[in-house]
């Protein structure tokens, strides 16, 4: 089964919006088991668009249209289609009663050119808007079949999800189904070559790897003619990602986040933490405090940004500021150490570095960060070397950090050790 996507709006094609209809429909297709090998955006005009519907037809078997269902002139879509599809345009009497009711609850007058919301191609399946006026609307025809569907994300994707979606499953003839291993503390062209064997001759299951900043997914991708059956052929390519990741996997769980397998860890262990935070300016505890059930184990954040809080607030030393200055491990140690006396808690994080883009030196270059974790005590200090802009050099110490924290844990209290060659210095 073979489908196409076609988003019409010359707001699209001038880059005033971005098309992320496209990208939702391309997954959810993928996730039926659709191919899709065509995604064309094409503008408000009604020559251009009806060449495009045609095309598509003569290669595709289910087209998925998005845009123009609205009440006003450049509004041609479901006009376009029905052409395309050699059917008629008729009042659909429960859509007209559904705008009635609509602009009623809402206390609204009803425009004229509201009503030509109420008219489908015959024979077309009317799918109901909770959200908006245009209906969405499937055609069939001679094998054929073309999904019309509103704009408006908020529209679209309830519409998709609730009545578009068990359509295509039971048109479908196949399962897609995907598992993801995330993985931190190593950079993905690392990863990549850890299984470079199995990415190359992979046919079903297929395996992706897509990096995220400080971390690396793995999908594994498999299609079967049955949900069972397209788990089973990915089980073994799983059990073969953990056995190459070990405790470089912190879940194989889509939903969950690298600051959750961080909670659940430091739950699992009943330990409390806080953090001390500079150049990442609290976003480490945001993180954290992002994920529910927090308040169990997280005690305070600070964020000592100038080295007079490092001193007055934690207990960092002159001498210490003085002689190795603010970004460097001795005070990334002094701070994770100096916390963890303030606040009594069993783990702690902090971070201080050059975060750019002004302020480098030779010895000190924009992106050096030391980031340190103590553990009941054991303290370990790591030095990082990021690059880009000053966000994107924040946002990869918070990774950072939190994988620190991760493995610090786990080398507390089990037998691993991590060595990726990041943490140059441990005390
Ligand atoms: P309306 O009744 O609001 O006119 P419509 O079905 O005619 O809806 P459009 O006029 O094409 O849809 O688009 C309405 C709005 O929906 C756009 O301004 C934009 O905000 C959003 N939208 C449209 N197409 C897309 C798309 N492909 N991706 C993301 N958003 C979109
Ligand atoms: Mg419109």
């Amino acid at each position: 089964m073979i489908v196409e996507l076609i988003s019409v709006g010359t707001e699209i094609l001038l880059g005033n919006i971005v098309n992320t209809n496209a990208a939702f429909l391309a997954e959810q297709c993928a996730a039926l088991g659709l191919s899709c090998y065509y995604q064309t955006v094409v503008g408000d005009n009604e020559a251009r668009l009806l060449e495009t519907v045609e095309l598509a037809k003569s290669r595709a078997d289910i087209l998925i249209l998005t845009g123009g269902l609205g009440p006003t002139q450049d509004d041609l879509t479901k006009e376009t289609v029905a052409k395309a599809f050699g059917k008629k345009l008729s009042e659909d009497q429960h859509t007209r009663e559904r705008i009635e009711e609509y602009f009623k609850s809402r206390g609204k007058k009803i425009a004229d050119n509201n009503w030509k919301q109420a008219m489908v191609p015959e024979g077309a399946i009317v799918l109901d808007n909770d959200n908006g006026t245009a209906p969405g609307i499937i055609l069939e025809e001679q094998g054929k079949t073309a999904i019309l569907l509103p704009g408006p994300p908020n529209e679209l994707k309830p519409l998709f999800s609730e009545q578009v979606y068990p359509y295509l499953q039971a048109k479908a003839d196949r399962v897609i189904r995907s598992q993801t291993v995330k993985v931190c503390g190593i950079g993905e062209s690392m990863a990549e070559s850890m299984i470079e064997d199995m990415i190359t001759g992979q046919d079903n299951p297929t395996i992706a790897t897509y990096a995220k900043t400080g971390e690396v997914h793995i999908r594994v991708t498999a299609g079967a003619e049955s949900e069972k059956e397209a788990m089973k052929l990915i089980k073994p390519v799983i059990k073969e990602l953990k056995n190459r990741f070990q405790e470089y996997i912190y879940t194989t769980n889509e939903n969950v986040t690298l600051e959750q397998a961080c909670v659940d860890l430091l739950l699992a262990n009943d330990l409390t933490i806080s953090t001390m935070e500079s150049c990442t300016g609290g976003m480490i505890a945001a993180r954290l405090i992002n994920v529910p059930g927090v308040s169990e184990v997280f005690k305070a954040g600070y964020v000592t940004y100038s080295n007079k809080a490092k001193r007055k607030v934690l207990g960092v030393k002159q001498t210490t500021l003085k002689k190795h200055t603010a970004v460097s491990a001795k005070v990334a140690e002094e701070m994770a150490q100096g916390v963890s006396l303030l606040t009594k808690a069993d783990v702690t994080l902090s971070v201080t570095g050059l975060a750019g883009p002004d302020g480098g030196t030779e010895e000190k270059p924009v992106g050096l960060v030391y980031i340190g974790c103590s553990v009941k005590g054991k303290t370990k200090v790591a030095e990082y070397h990021f690059s880009g802009s000053r966000m994107k050099i924040r946002e990869s110490a918070v990774v950072a950090a939190l994988t620190l924290l991760r493995q610090c844990v786990l080398e507390y209290f089990s037998e691993v050790t991590f060595g990726n060659g990041k943490q140059k210095k441990n005390r």
